[in-house]
């Protein structure tokens, strides 16, 4: 593999440069920085989309006559890397990187023109109706009941860990329409309002003290049939397909730029004039994290050049999903221990984009209990850990 730039490549690495540049204020950059979670919050992630949008590069990895920019895979790589490294906010992943791409695999030329546009302008706000109360990783245990009605089915039933359902306007969701045979040939996915009446949206607040998750009721819930995305009872197979573009990766640049914040932080001297920095066992562990997040890195590009030659990012991508969650997790715990006593004060308020009160200690160290609280779960949502391994053991290894 060529990692060098080409002098076009570099051409078009110093115009995202320039962009950024000019493009990034105060607020968005305060909105990425102040960010405990993985997820952005809403109304900066919305701000960001649309400045994208504008400029024609809101979907990297979508095929041109989608609205995609026609970016070969080392752009998209070098479009990431400098949004990380540039602290822009990071992008809802629901419409563009899942609902989107089942879309155009699976979805009706009347679907594609209906949605695609909108999730390319952010007028339509997605989230995930996958995991119920009892089936998160035995996901084909789903009982969320569609009853067919003549031209509609009859929602009832409630999905759980939906993330930002707060925000959303849409949900792509599966649903069980027959109850005999094999688990997973009962069940379809649908497209649905979520203001469609019936539909509640209850809050679970993390240890964080984030919204970020919430409980969906159903209760008689009208969906029209052409909503369907797939056959009836073919939902498990838009399903797992949705599910490899989740786990397909794009976190490396993200983790490039929060090594680099750690190594910024840790470099501050304190009283004594002494910076963590120059310890020898935590620079060893920064410089072993640094080389894991080279395996990443490369695990990524092999999914980019299989998307590239249009291929699905495939099994592999659950390779990608633990190494990128553990990475990520034990990244955050190294920014803990540099921010050290600063971790302590619990000042949520002072993390809200707008927030003008001066926080207590270092602005660096504001939000790394946030994220380490947040950055539990990542080895959890998406998949766990052990069912990712599952996956490779089956999949990838023939074992
Ligand atoms: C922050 C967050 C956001 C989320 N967002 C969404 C969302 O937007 N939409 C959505 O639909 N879902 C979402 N989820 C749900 C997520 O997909 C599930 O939590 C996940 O699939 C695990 O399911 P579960 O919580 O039911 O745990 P369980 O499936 O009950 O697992 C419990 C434990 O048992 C282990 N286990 C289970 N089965 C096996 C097995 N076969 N072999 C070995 N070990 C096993 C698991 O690894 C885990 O350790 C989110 C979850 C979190 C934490």
């Amino acid at each position: 593999m060529n990692l060098q730039l080409s002098p076009a490549d570099a051409r078009f690495r110093d115009e995202v440069r320039s962009f950024l540049e000019s493009t990034l204020d105060d607020g968005l950059r305060r909105g990425a920085d102040r960010c405990g979670s993985v997820f952005q919050d809403y109304a900066t992630n919305i701000r960001w989309h649309r400045i994208l949008h504008r400029k024609g590069w809101i979907a990297p990895s979508w095929p041109e006559r989608f609205g995609g920019p026609g970016w070969s895979v080392v752009q998209r790589y070098i479009f990431q890397a400098e949004c990380a490294s540039a602290g822009a906010p990071a992008l809802a992943p629901m419409g563009l990187g899942m609902c989107g791409p089942v879309l155009m695999g699976y979805g009706t030329t009347e679907q594609q023109s209906t949605y695609l546009p909108r999730i390319l302008s952010g007028e339509d706000y997605w989230c995930q109706g996958y995991s119920e109360p009892g089936s998160g990783s035995d996901l084909a245990s789903l009982g969320l009941r569609a009853a067919r009605d003549g031209d509609d089915y009859i929602l009832n039933g409630t999905k759980i860990w939906t993330t930002h359902a707060q925000h959303a306007n849409r949900m792509f969701l599966l649903v069980r329409t027959a109850t005999s045979g094999r688990p997973q040939a009962g069940i379809s996915f649908l497209l649905l309002d979520m203001d469609t009446p019936g539909i509640s949206v209850e809050p679970i607040i993390f240890s964080s003290g984030d919204h970020e998750v919430n409980t969906v009721f159903f209760e008689s819930v009208r969906v029209p049939v052409t909503n369907r995305v797939g056959e009836e009872n073919d939902g498990w197979t838009v399903a797992k397909y949705l599910l490899e573009f989740e786990r397909g990766g794009g976190g490396a640049a993200r983790l490039e730029a929060l090594l680099a914040r750690i190594r910024r932080m840790a470099a501050a001297t304190d009283a004594s004039g002494s910076a963590l920095l120059n310890e020898p066992d935590f620079r060893r562990r920064l410089d072993a994290a640094a080389i894991n997040l080279d395996a990443v890195r490369m695990s990524e590009f092999r999914i980019l050049s299989a998307l590239s030659q249009g291929g699905n990012p495939g099994p592999a991508s659950s390779i990608l999903k633990t190494s990128t969650a553990a990475l990520n997790q034990h990244l955050t715990e190294l920014a803990l221990e540099v921010a050290g006593i600063w971790a302590l004060p619990h000042q949520p308020e002072a993390r809200e984009p707008t927030a003008t009160a001066t926080p207590v200690g270092p602005e660096a160290a504001l939000t790394a209990t946030a994220r380490y609280l947040n950055t539990r779960a990542v080895s959890i949502a998406g998949g766990t850990d052990e069912v990712q391994r599952n996956i490779v053991a089956k999949l990838v290894l023939g074992l």
